[in-house]
């Protein structure tokens, strides 16, 4: 089962690939000598952001963007408890959080890579993910779950145009990852048609 699969969302990486162009402002379209791949531009990018958040949290160096303007987050009793709980866990992850009233933070500092995202909703998505792991979680669990959350939220939408140059950009970075066939949540992030089935389908072979 899974053989079929990997033939659709696997493609080559040592090919030059051209990028042809965006389809609904949602898929890049690129193409090597061998093979024709679509690219979902925001599991794509969730994919670069991930691999770039884990390698920092790794390296124990997370650049930090600070707001210009703190903001304070309301939270619920049960994300408040969540957020002393992973306290020890959550540290040196890049974000600022300081306990304000009993009820709610003050973020004062985010991850740079996500320093385009709404700080609060930042953290609800974070909280959310790590809310639904398992009791014994570790510190690369928590770590892995910040920065799904984090890449998602950070990552570009769907229906969002992209110039040639930025989506060259983000095609180059997928490249570079360890894993550039598959999201964070183990999604596909390409689907390939090759030259053979092209020219079987036409009947040219
Ligand atoms: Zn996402």
């Amino acid at each position: 089962v899974a053989g079929a699969d990997e033939e659709i969302t696997s493609f080559s990486r040592e090919m030059p690939w051209q990028v042809l162009g965006q389809w609904r402002n949602s898929f890049i379209i690129a193409g090597s000598a061998e093979e024709l791949i679509i690219i979902d531009q925001h599991v794509a990018h969730e994919r670069v952001l991930y691999e770039e958040y884990l390698n920092q949290l790794a390296a124990g160096d997370v650049p930090r963007q600070k707001l210009l303007v703190p903001i304070n987050v309301e939270l619920t009793p049960a994300q408040m408890l969540l957020l002393e709980k992973i306290e020890g866990r959550f540290e040196d992850n890049g974000f600022e959080i300081e306990p304000f009233g009993p009820r709610s933070v003050v973020v004062k500092a985010v991850p740079a890579v996500a320093s385009r995202c709404e700080a609060d909703q930042l953290l609800f998505e974070i909280l959310e993910r790590i809310e639904n792991a398992p009791d014994d979680y570790s510190v690369e669990e928590v770590h892995r779950r910040t920065a799904a959350g984090l890449s998602c939220r950070a990552a570009v939408k769907m229906n969002t145009p992209l110039t040639q140059a930025k989506m060259e950009h983000l095609v180059n970075m997928l490249l570079a990852t360890e894993e550039p066939t598959t999201c964070p949540h183990g999604r596909p992030v390409v689907l390939k048609l090759g030259i053979r089935e092209l020219e079987k389908s036409f009947k040219r072979i």
